[in-house]
């Protein structure tokens, strides 16, 4: 297990950005967990929206006084080759679980659970990949209590997957998702919802001056900034369906003189299946001179390329929730995004962007035209999308909740 770096966070300053009562209403529910240690785990410390929102979380909580950790597992591969396909199944598709599988994924999570020696009172496990540290963990830590964080899009599993899953899951106290639409598929004694969130003071979302703008838009040569452009930002994956975004932004172009298309994606550490799809993204684009195909970006530049869209795309088959839709929504740039997991909690349909099925690859090039047709509109979308990030999907909301969630558990615990 290793410690990720992490940034400096007061909660003070998020008064300014979001709601002046924030930081006391956040230190009056921080206040039960003053004598209590969390330890979050989670698989990659880069790449994706789990290693994101820890980045902030964690930080803010021990502003608060609540002492948190975050350690990362260390594993093989093969791990992440089983992982893979336990996310991809509790999403909706894949191969049989091998016995191979099982038992790699049994070794190394015991490996690395064997490597915590802290006095923690509360233990979140992110996603499926840590989950089976539990068996060892339940004997390091008997008095603690144990948190199964869902990130995942968990509406239409695979049997066989969520059984897996669901043998650990069923011995934790509490598990928390990002929809409510998941929790009928989570056996957990009790279970709560909280909607993740973006940090407007991350170097990805913070106010950009002009200088740095105009320097990170000369980085992304030979993009042009003076003509129409579309971008999705997803990790190469199979549910982020790249190849849909680019049909649609085919059949756009046709109306939409000068159109870019910009896929910019990373390879996160715990993700096997990134540059296989990059390799075929890059491959499907290579002909095409208005299509980029961008990797792993620094945040800054993700951040001025979000900006400076005229249009973002989120076109996901399956979508745990979807911090970069609310990213870009933060930015006033409107959303064009599938109904699927956490999408339409964020795009309000006609309002600061659209929502389109996600098979409907014709459906999103009408929406982008209709969209990058209208100056007038696009800009009464973006104000409407700040306007219902600042309001719903920002840090020390989801700070509210989690919190809430967290003591609401100790106190039964106890
Ligand atoms: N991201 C990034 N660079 C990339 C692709 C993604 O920084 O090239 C970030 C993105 O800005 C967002 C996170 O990774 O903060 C993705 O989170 P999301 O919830 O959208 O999807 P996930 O990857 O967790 O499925």
């Amino acid at each position: 297990m290793h410690t990720p770096p992490l940034p400096d966070r007061s909660v003070e300053t998020y008064a300014a950005i979001t709601d002046p009562e924030w930081p006391e209403r956040l230190r009056t529910l921080a206040k039960p967990l003053s004598e209590v240690g969390i330890l979050h785990v989670s698989s990659t410390a880069t790449g994706g929206g789990v290693a994101e929102l820890l980045r902030s979380i964690v930080p803010v909580c021990r502003d608060l006084g609540v002492r948190s950790d975050w350690l990362v597992m260390d594993a093989t591969d093969e791990f992440f080759e089983a992982t893979k396909a336990i996310h991809n199944g509790l999403q909706g598709s894949g191969d049989p679980l091998t016995e191979a599988m099982k038992s790699t994924y049994r070794a190394v999570t015991e490996r690395n659970a064997a490597e915590i020696d802290g006095r923690y009172d509360l233990v979140v496990l992110h996603d499926p990949q840590p989950l089976g540290m539990l068996d060892r963990l339940e004997d390091r830590l008997p008095a603690a209590a144990f948190v199964w964080r869902c990130h995942v899009d968990l509406t239409d599993p695979l049997p066989e997957y969520l059984a897996f899953v669901s043998d650990y899951v069923r011995r934790f106290d509490h598990a928390i998702v990002s929809r409510s639409a998941y929790e009928a598929n989570v056996e957990a004694p009790s279970t709560s919802v909280v909607h993740p969130s973006i940090d407007p003071l991350a170097e990805k979302n913070r106010a950009v001056d002009e200088g740095t703008a105009t320097a990170e838009r000369d980085r992304m040569a030979p993009i042009s900034f003076d003509d129409p452009i579309v971008a999705q930002v997803s990790r190469f994956d199979p549910w982020k369906d790249q190849f849909g975004t680019l049909e649609a932004f085919r059949l756009a172009r046709e109306q939409v003189s000068g159109l870019q298309l910009v896929l910019a994606g990373g390879m996160a550490g715990d993700d096997p299946e990134g540059v296989e799809i990059y390799e075929r993204v890059a491959r499907t684009a290579a002909d095409d001179p208005d299509v980029h195909v961008l990797t792993d970006l620094p945040d800054m530049r993700v951040n001025v390329l979000q900006r400076e869209a005229d249009v973002v795309v989120q076109k996901s088959l399956r979508e745990g929730f979807g911090l970069v839709v609310s990213e870009a929504l933060w930015k006033r740039t409107p959303v064009v995004g599938s109904t699927v997991g956490g999408i339409p909690l964020q795009i309000e349909h006609g309002r600061n962007g659209y929502l389109v099925g996600p098979e409907d690859v014709p459906g999103v090039a009408t929406s982008l035209v209709a969209l990058l047709e209208n100056e007038d509109q696009r800009a009464a979308f973006g104000a409407n999308g700040r306007k219902r990030v600042r309001e719903r999907f920002v840090l020390p909301r989801q700070l509210a909740d989690l919190l809430e969630a967290l003591v609401t558990v100790l106190r039964r615990d106890r």
